[in-house]
């Protein structure tokens, strides 16, 4: 996410990790979901079934379930419930905790590491709505919401919760940041809407067929974390353009061409810089869709971002390239390689907007991006000397608002990235941020992988605000 708002609404919310026992690698989670969508409502019903390997090392007799349309802080208007759970054939009784946002499924009989278990969920949702007047002033971002030509959903369905060492992960949503959190995996996705609408979408678009009054589209999509969905009604047309067979489509509002070519122009140049600096990209298309945001510039999902209408009325401002830069880093860092987003935020924070910065650099004026680090350090400084006991390496919930969350987690972080650039240099710090990429790619990743692809690149200790503690052994 690209982080703008001045909002001093904060929670200081303790994580919650349910303990339990270590993880190990386990092969992919895969979601079959079947949607059914009224367009005009807002609203959705949908069953999927999630079949999913025990990771840990000891039979386990649950599962969990992330809700995140019933926290009512992101999601604000928006809600998720559960008409029918089954493990396999069997039904069983489930339960909510944190908020509504945690749905627990026990498991008939335990399950031993590394077998695998389906489990079926049938559920109803709907967005929150903004079909006419301004919004009511709640921190809602617009990502699970109903416009009078759009219907945003993310993290809409049942979510695997992530198993990590620690235990299952399941945080509170505060009210700053992102709450979304998942394991790559991959998706088979029926959605039945009716025809006026065009989905735009995570993964790729397989087929579409009529059925009388309603469409029924199939996407698949893989090593995803999140399968996003946004239906469009206003009869706007993508400009696209491909790098090395990915492809790279903006779906802007009718009328605002010129920012969608300035859009394309930008995500293209930042894609290729990125698979040059980084790796290739394991997906086939990026989908930059304009929705009208609030509190956020942008939102970063599997193959799918979200641009604010607020900052693409202004595509040469140099703030519009930091944005689109910034989300298409997060494909590389959110996407293909995951992080906790409360425990850790400023790990793919902090790498989207040095990238972004990078970008600047290469791509558009050095100038620019030498004035951009200035701000960052200022920024930093100044929230640091407000808050001097919250580093930039802090959880989620230690922020007491987005600004300070911006200042530290974002601009602090890549001002420390680039203190780490200028010491070990150009070439172990991108052949660092490569390794990093290659070998977390598809899992979730820590700081200490970080810092162990810096130490191996440069062949030295890598400390400071980034790596607080003793030197990797
Ligand atoms: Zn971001």
């Amino acid at each position: 996410m690209a982080r703008l708002a001045s909002s001093s609404l904060g929670l200081a919310l303790l994580a919650l990790l349910v303990a339990s026992a270590s993880a190990s690698a386990a092969a992919e989670a895969h979601y079959v979901l079947s949607l059914d969508v009224d367009y005009d409502a807002g609203t959705y019903e949908g069953t999927l079934t999630v079949t999913w390997e025990n990771p840990a090392s000891e039979p386990i007799q649950e599962v969990f379930f992330r809700l995140y349309p019933n926290a009512a802080t992101l999601y604000a208007g928006a809600s998720v419930e559960i008409l029918d759970a089954r493990v396999g054939d069997t039904p069983v009784d489930t339960a909510l905790y944190v908020d509504d946002t945690v749905l627990w499924v026990p498991l008939p009989q335990p399950l031993s590491p590394a077998q695998t278990a389906s489990v079926t969920l049938a559920f109803r949702g709907r967005a929150s709505l903004r079909l006419d007047a301004p919004p009511p002033v709640t921190h809602e971002y617009g990502i699970l919401t109903k416009t009078p030509y759009a219907l945003v959903l993310t993290s809409f369905y049942p979510l695997l919760a992530p198993y990590l060492a620690e235990g299952w992960a399941l945080d509170p949503v505060g009210g700053i940041g992102d709450a979304l959190f998942s394991e790559a995996s991959s998706y088979e996705v029926t959605l039945r809407v009716d025809r006026r609408p065009t989905p735009i979408a995570s993964g790729f678009l397989v087929d579409a067929a009529q059925d009388g009054d309603a469409v029924v589209y199939r996407f698949l999509a893989d090593h995803a974390r999140d399968f996003s969905l946004v239906l469009v009604s206003d009869g706007r047309v993508p400009h696209g353009t491909s790098v090395d067979g990915l492809s790279v489509r903006v779906w802007f509002g009718p009328g605002h061409t010129t920012a969608a070519n300035r859009a394309l122009e930008q995500a293209r140049a930042a894609v290729a810089l990125d698979r040059d600096l980084i790796g290739p990209l394991p997906y086939d298309e990026i989908d930059i869709v304009e929705v009208p945001l609030q509190h956020i510039g942008g939102v970063e999902l599997t193959g799918l971002i979200l641009l604010s209408e607020t900052y693409t009325v202004t595509p040469y401002d140099p703030f519009f390239d930091i944005l689109v830069s910034h989300e298409v880093a997060h494909e590389w860092f959110y996407a293909a390689v995951g992080n906790d987003p409360v425990e850790a935020p400023w790990l793919d924070e902090g790498l989207a907007t040095y990238l972004s910065n990078v970008f600047l650099a290469e791509i558009v004026s050095p100038t620019a991006a030498a004035a951009e680090r200035d701000r960052w350090a200022r920024s930093a400084a100044l929230a640091s000397s407000a808050h001097p006991e919250i580093p930039v390496t802090a959880p989620l919930y230690d922020f007491p608002d987005s600004t300070t969350y911006s200042a530290l987690a974002y601009s602090g972080a890549a001002y420390e990235l680039e203190g780490i650039r200028r010491l070990i240099g150009d070439e172990a710090f991108f052949a660092a941020l490569s390794s990093y990429y290659r070998t977390s790619l598809f899992s979730i990743a820590t700081p200490l992988d970080l810092r162990q692809s810096l130490e191996a690149a440069c062949g030295c200790a890598i400390d400071g605000a980034l790596f607080p503690g003793p030197e990797v052994p």
